[in-house]
């Protein structure tokens, strides 16, 4: 259990010095995110496909936690549907939250993500994690206008 502790801490730790998709993406819609708590900033980048997620960057600063959770949070979205990527959000937020009914509940199937669940054990993290995705979520409605299948 420590090894594998050991093995999400490097992950995050990895994510922050060498951020994944950190850049901007021109003429694309944008949302930003701030958590007062910590201090952390991110800014989102979206560039949608009818209702996939053609490319995502992002530019942020805060603590090691909230720019390792925008880094995998794009890498984990990439080529997914808007659905899919809503989905990942909710399961994401369950791990952190979760009400702790078994180890690993409802984690299934967010690989990387999981190096995060060791967060649900400091609530004061669990914003930083979660700020990366809220800001997703509200790029994510702020292209309601473009003309998408709910179905
Ligand atoms: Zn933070």
């Amino acid at each position: 259990m420590s090894d594998l502790r050991e093995l999400y801490q490097e992950v995050i730790l990895d994510h922050n010095k060498q951020p994944r998709n950190f850049r901007t993406i021109e003429g694309v819609p944008s949302a930003e995110g701030y958590n007062p708590l910590c201090g952390d900033k991110v800014t989102i980048y979206l560039d949608l496909e009818g209702d996939q997620v053609k490319d995502i960057a992002f530019q942020g600063a805060g603590c090691a936690i909230s720019q390792a959770s925008a880094s995998l949070m794009t890498e984990a979205v990439q080529g997914k549907t808007r659905a899919e990527a809503e989905d990942l959000f909710n399961r994401f937020r369950h791990m952190l939250t979760g009400d702790g009914q078994g180890e690993g509940e409802g984690s299934e199937g967010l690989d990387k993500l999981e190096v995060f669940s060791g967060v649900r054990q400091y609530p004061m993290r669990v914003k930083c994690a979660t700020l990366a995705w809220h800001t997703l979520k509200s790029a994510l409605e702020g292209q309601a206008r473009t003309p998408v299948t709910t179905e």
